[in-house]
């Protein structure tokens, strides 16, 4: 086994005993088809054909004919359990497989993520997974039965040839073997890239239905239908060719193998005609050359299969093989109770090839409410994502309480931080449980008072049907945009957390609800290192420092009123907001 395949044999080594027992019953099965059967037939055929010159008891005849129906039992019964046994372990496989590709992309960095469309990842986890577990059942059933039933066959005609001194019969079947497997080996090949185009053509189609459904309010707003359908009609027209260029090769094994067939049986009618050989004889040779070419189609088909999932397991691979999240040192120091000291030393960022962030030196102490301003794209939330470590610097150091932030446990790092950011994801679950998620095992008593410090209960008690209780839906779509950034704030009350960033968390909130969470932030920000970026400088009031960014630079730094007087960006960026 080759490439990405034996990437995926691990996934096998749990279920060893019941593959090895699948395959018992599978060789079993092969074996009662391709020998037993035509050994029956043979002897069921002499027996009745002889029965001008032989008088037989009835219960013999009886029992004679009952071998056949009997060793059709036993190939049904066992080619049953090896079915079973192989799809359920296929079945039990497909779900590791997802379970893992699921947890490895809880590991995936950011900018894995940023690279990558949703759409395409998520037909990656459905669909080729359930590809990838089509080839290995095709392999586990028919690969093992079939494989025997074909050398059953075989061994029965090798047989019959040397007790009937018929070996030019199987060097006649030999002759036909490069026949069979060099068009086997040109289609699988064909398989395999097609196979490929058709799972990249269903992820290009799922990246456009789900870009479409993200998108559905600016669809309608811009009355954008048209474009959608031609764009979503181009995808699924990839997709048609493609399946359509698979099926042309998919389905020509089966005439293929016919056609030999048939041939094969034609060769014998000639040879067994001139030879002699005895209805009895022939009745049962045919039996075991219709077994012998049955499997070799069926293995045939087993092949193709893998062979057109080959795309399926490098897809999916491309995933399990990309490099973890920003790696924690193992055994890094665990970050218990930070005191929530920040400092950058020279610190160098590029998302790509054009720096975001550069020469970034800056020493931020425990309890500063430190504000971030500037034009959009200077990098004030890039400077803020470093922290927890969502990015890895380039060039230089981020320390946490003095600690480089790379050598501290990650978890424990990012428990220290409660991090809003623009837009906060509610998951499709409770409100309550929503806001839970700041901090897992605290009480409903906790999240409700978390809540009302972030303004935020009363709208829950008097606007949603069942309260905290109620399901905010899938991205919260039923909620405004400030009810968000509420429940938002609530995780971040619960939290608790040292350090704490505000990445423009209130600009979704109206004057009114704002004031009301004034007063809110300023209990919130006790005693923490807060980051605000901001674009409202009424939310500057509650800062020590401010953080003026320009260009991937820190151009100036102080407190509000010493920056009116010292800097003429921010003074430029104060008037601009308050025009
Ligand atoms: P704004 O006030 O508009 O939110 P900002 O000051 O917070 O802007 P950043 O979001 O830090 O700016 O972005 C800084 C630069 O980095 C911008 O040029 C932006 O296009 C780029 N950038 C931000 N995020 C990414 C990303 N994930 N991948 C590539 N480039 C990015």
């Amino acid at each position: 086994m080759s490439g990405p395949l034996k990437n995926f044999l691990p996934f096998l080594k749990p279920y060893m005993r019941r593959i090895l027992l699948g395959m018992l019953l599978g060789c079993i099965a092969g074996g009662a088809s391709g020998l037993g059967v035509p050994f029956f037939i043979q002897k069921v055929f002499k027996t009745i054909f002889d029965s001008q010159n032989t008088a037989y008891s009835l219960p013999y005849l009886i029992g004679i004919a009952a071998c056949l129906p009997g060793i059709f039992l036993l190939r049904g019964v066992t080619g049953y359990y090896n079915q079973f046994i192989i799809t359920v372990v296929g079945i039990r496989m497909l779900q590791d497989v997802r379970a893992k590709v699921f947890d490895k992309m809880q590991r995936l960095p950011l900018k894995w993520y940023e690279q990558r469309h949703t759409g395409d990842l998520l037909s990656r986890i459905v669909g080729d997974t359930t590809q990838m577990s089509q080839a290995l059942l095709s392999m586990g059933n028919d690969g093992v039965q079939y494989v025997f039933q074909s050398i059953g066959g075989i061994i029965y005609l090798v047989i019959l040839s040397v007790q009937n001194s018929e070996a030019m019969f199987i060097l006649l079947l030999m002759a036909m073997t490069p026949l069979m497997t060099w068009p086997v080996r040109w289609i699988g090949k064909q398989l395999k890239k097609r196979g490929r185009e058709v799972q990249d053509a269903l992820g290009g189609m799922s990246e456009a239905l789900t870009e479409n459904l993200h998108g559905s309010v600016e669809v309608r707003a811009f009355n954008l239908q048209d474009r959608e359908r031609s764009l979503f009609r181009a995808k699924l027209d990839q997709f048609l060719h493609a399946s359509i260029k698979l099926t042309r090769y998919d389905k020509l094994p089966q005439p293929l193998m016919e056609i030999i067939a048939v041939s094969l049986l034609s060769v014998s009618f000639v040879y067994a005609y001139r030879a002699g050989i005895g209805f009895d004889v022939f009745s049962g040779m045919g039996a075991a050359l219709y077994f012998t070419v049955d499997s070799f189609k069926r293995m045939v088909r087993a092949w193709n299969q893998v062979q057109r999932s080959q795309g399926a397991f490098e897809r999916v691979e491309q995933i399990m093989s990309a490099p973890d999240d920003v790696e924690g040192t193992p055994g890094g120091l665990k970050l218990e109770k930070a005191a929530g000291a920040v400092a950058m030393r020279e610190v160098g960022f590029a998302y790509g090839e054009e720096p975001t962030l550069r020469g970034i030196c800056v020493d931020i102490a425990p309890g500063t409410v430190c504000g971030l301003v500037g034009p959009s794209g200077a990098g004030k939330s890039t400077f803020v994502k470093l922290l927890p470590r969502f990015y890895d610097v380039n060039s230089g150091t981020v320390l946490v309480d003095g600690h480089d932030v790379r050598g501290l446990d990650l978890a424990s790092l990012r428990s220290q931080i409660a991090y809003v950011p623009q837009s906060p994801v509610l998951f499709n679950d409770t409100v309550l449980n929503n806001i839970l998620l700041g901090r897992p095992g605290a009480t409903r008593e906790e999240a409700i008072d978390a809540a009302r410090a972030a303004n935020a209960d009363e709208f829950i008690r008097t606007r949603l049907p069942q309260g905290y209780d109620t399901i905010v839906g899938e991205n919260a779509g039923r909620l405004s945009g400030g009810q968000r950034q509420r429940l938002a704030l609530a995780r971040a009350f619960l939290r608790d957390a040292p350090i704490l960033i505000l990445d423009e968390a209130t600009s979704a909130l109206d004057s009114e609800s704002e004031a009301h969470i004034h007063n809110a932030l300023e209990r919130l920000v006790k005693g923490r290192t807060v980051f605000i970026v901001a674009h409202r400088f009424s939310t500057l009031k509650l800062c020590d420092r401010v953080l003026v960014f320009d260009r991937g630079s820190i151009v100036a730094d102080g407190k509000p009123d010493e920056l009116m007087k010292s800097s003429g960006l921010y003074r430029q960026l104060h008037s601009l907001q308050t025009l």
